[in-house]
Order: C-alpha cells, then sequence, then structure tokens
C-alpha cells in the first residue's frame, strides 16, 4: 500500500517522491516511458552524458527545492 501516487518520473516528479520519500512515506512513481528522468534524461555515450530529448543547459531550483 502506498501513500502517494506520482505520475511521471522527471525533475518534478522525481523530486517530490524524494521529498515524500525522507519525510517516510511510501510511494509509487509510473512513467509511460521506460526509463526515468523525463525530458532531462541522458544517455552515456563515450563517457559523455548525452541529452536525449531537450537540450536543458542549466536546471533552476527554488531556495528550498521544487515545491516541498
Ligand atoms: C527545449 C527545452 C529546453 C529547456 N531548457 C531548460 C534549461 O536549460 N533549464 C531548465 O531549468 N529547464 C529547461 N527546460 C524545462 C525543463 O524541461 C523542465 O524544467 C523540466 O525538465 C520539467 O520537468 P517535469 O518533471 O515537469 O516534466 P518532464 O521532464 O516532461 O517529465 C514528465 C514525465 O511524465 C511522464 N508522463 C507524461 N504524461 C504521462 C502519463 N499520462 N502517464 C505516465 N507518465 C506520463 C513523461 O514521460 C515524463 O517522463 C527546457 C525545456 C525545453 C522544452
Amino acid at each position: 500500500m502506498y501513500d502517494y501516487l506520482i505520475v511521471g518520473s522527471g525533475l518534478f516528479g522525481s523530486t517530490v517522491a524524494n521529498r515524500l520519500k525522507n519525510m517516510d512515506k511510501k510511494v509509487l512513481v509510473i512513467d509511460k516511458r521506460d526509463r526515468v528522468g523525463g525530458n532531462v534524461y541522458t544517455e552515456n555515450i563515450e563517457g559523455i552524458n548525452v541529452h536525449k530529448y531537450i537540450i536543458c543547459h542549466l536546471i533552476h531550483f527554488l531556495k528550498y527545492g521544487m515545491m516541498l
């Protein structure tokens, strides 16, 4: 039994899941893709992390995290 179901394992879903886990909540994260990370997913090709979907060059965070 889970406390929370999070749809989407992008930056937002992953961050919220991590925060909830740190609060001892049981979290299930599902995603329609067969990989985690959403649009910032990268593949390591010959030692270099290559973006597969978009080219994020800098990820901006709020002072205390994205939401919680
Ligand atoms: C071209 C481009 C450049 C960008 N550059 C930057 C940058 O330089 N710096 C920056 O801070 N931000 C940048 N962004 C924004 C960046 O993409 C977001 O900040 C961040 O990746 C969004 O994360 P997210 O978790 O909200 O969404 P996403 O990364 O889109 O994750 C959503 C996840 O939900 C899943 N999903 C969606 N619908 C369903 C469903 N029905 N069922 C199951 N799973 C589902 C998707 O498969 C995906 O894995 C850029 C965006 C674009 C388009």
